[in-house]
C-alpha cells in the first residue's frame, strides 16, 4: 500500500511519513484525487458560506506577522457599531447566509457587556443562523457569556504548535499555553470550535507543521483554518517572503484525509496569492469559503496582510463572484447554516 492510502485508511502518519510527504510535490495529484473523494463522500459537491463581518480592526496585540498589530501607526482604524453589525447581517441573510462570522482584532472598546448585547440582538433577528465569533484570547467566563448570549462558533487559529516558534511570532507577552487553554475552554462550554495556523510563516519548519497536525489531532476542532502567511511591509517581518500555494494545498489534503469531517474553508489569503487560490483549495480538499460581509468603505482597512483581495466597489457583492468561482470548480453553494458532520 502506498502512503497516501496509509493516510487514507488510518487518518494518520507517523512524523517521518508526514516530514516525507510535506517535503515533496511528487504525491500532490494523488493527494488532491484521494481528498476529494473523502470530502465528496461526506459532504458531497456542497459548499458552505460563511459571512465575515471584520467588525473592528483596533487590536492591543503586537503579533508581528499581523498588519492590524498595535504597534503598526500607519494603520487607519475603524469601529463598526451594533446596528451597522446588524446591517451587515441583514444584507447577508438575504444574499442566503446562515452563518455570520465577526471577526476583529482584540479591541478593549468591545466589552464583554457591548459583544454580548451584539450577539443576542444578532441571535433574535436570526433566529435559524449561526453566530461565529473571532475576537481571540478571553477568559473563560466571557466565552461562557458570549455563548450564552447565542454564539455558537468560535474561531481561534493556534497559529503555531510549536513554544519556540510561537515566541518567534508574538511578543513576550503572549503564550502558546494561554491559547491552547483558551481552544480547550471553548470546547469545554460547547462552541463548535475552529483552529488551525498559517503556512509559510517565517522560522516555520516541516517539524513545526507536524507539530500543527498532532496538535489538532489532539484538539478534534470542527473547523480548520489555514492560509499562507501574506508578508505586510509594516510589520518587523517585512523583509520575509509569503507562504507557498502549492504546500498550502497540500496541508488542505492531507487535513481532510486526517480529518474526514472537518468544515475546512479555502480562505481568502488563498485567494490572495493566486488567482484561483480558492478553486484550487476546493479541489484539494476544503468545503467552506468565507467572503466578506462588512461594508466596502471599511474592507481595505482590515488589512492583516498585503494585496488582499475583495476590497474594492466591485466587490460589493461578493456572493454572486464566488457562486461562478465554486462552480467553476465544480462544487455548489448551499444556502444552510452547514453544521459538522460527524
Ligand atoms: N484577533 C483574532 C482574529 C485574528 S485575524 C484572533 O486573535 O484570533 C485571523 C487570522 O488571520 C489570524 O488567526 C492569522 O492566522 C491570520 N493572519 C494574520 N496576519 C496574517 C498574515 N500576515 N498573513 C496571513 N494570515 C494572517
Amino acid at each position: 500500500m502506498n502512503i497516501i492510502e496509509n493516510l487514507k485508511n488510518n487518518r494518520n502518519l507517523s512524523d517521518s511519513e508526514f516530514k516525507e510527504i510535506l517535503e515533496t510535490n511528487q504525491y500532490d495529484d494523488l493527494l488532491v484525487k484521494e481528498a476529494d473523494k473523502v470530502r465528496r463522500g461526506i459532504y458531497g459537491d456542497e459548499v458552505y458560506i460563511r459571512g465575515l463581518i471584520e467588525f473592528t480592526n483596533y487590536c492591543k496585540n503586537n503579533c508581528y506577522y499581523c498588519g492590524i498589530r498595535c504597534g503598526n501607526t500607519n494603520a487607519v482604524r475603524y469601529r463598526l457599531d451594533k446596528d451597522e453589525i446588524l446591517a451587515c447581517c441583514d444584507e447577508g441573510y438575504k444574499l442566503g447566509f446562515r452563518t455570520f462570522v465577526m471577526q476583529g482584532g482584540e479591541d478593549p472598546h468591545y466589552t464583554d457587556k457591548l459583544i454580548c448585547e451584539i450577539v443576542s440582538s444578532i441571535r433574535e433577528r436570526f433566529s435559524d443562523c449561526a453566530i461565529t465569533l473571532s475576537i481571540g484570547e478571553k477568559s473563560k467566563q466571557s466565552y461562557k457569556d458570549y455563548f450564552n448570549a447565542g454564539a455558537n462558533r468560535y474561531l481561534l487559529r493556534h497559529e503555531t504548535a510549536d513554544n519556540k516558534h510561537y515566541s518567534k511570532l508574538h511578543p513576550e507577552s503572549m503564550s502558546l499555553d494561554v491559547r491552547k487553554q483558551c481552544l480547550y475552554d471553548l470546547k469545554e462550554i460547547g462552541y463548535q470550535v475552529g483552529s488551525g495556523f498559517m503556512v509559510g510563516s517565517p522560522y516555520q519548519t516541516t517539524e513545526n507543521l507536524i507539530s500543527d497536525l498532532r496538535f489538532l489531532q489532539e484538539l478534534q476542532p470542527d473547523m480548520i483554518g489555514i492560509g499562507p502567511y501574506i508578508t505586510h511591509a509594516e510589520t518587523p517581518f517585512a523583509a520575509f517572503k509569503s507562504g507557498d500555494l502549492h504546500l498550502t494545498l497540500r496541508l488542505i489534503s492531507i487535513l481532510r484525509l486526517i480529518f474526514p469531517y472537518a468544515l475546512i474553508p479555502s480562505t481568502t489569503a488563498l485567494g490572495t496569492i493566486h488567482p484561483e487560490g480558492r478553486e484550487l483549495g476546493l479541489k484539494a480538499g476544503a468545503n467552506v469559503v468565507m467572503p466578506n460581509l462588512s461594508p466596502v468603505s471599511v474592507r481595505k482597512l482590515y488589512a492583516l496582510y498585503e494585496n488582499k483581495i475583495c476590497t474594492g466597489e466591485e466587490a460589493a457583492q461578493c456572493r454572486g463572484c464566488l457562486e461562478k468561482r465554486v462552480e467553476s470548480a465544480g462544487y455548489r453553494i448551499v444556502t444552510a447554516v452547514g453544521n459538522v458532520k460527524k
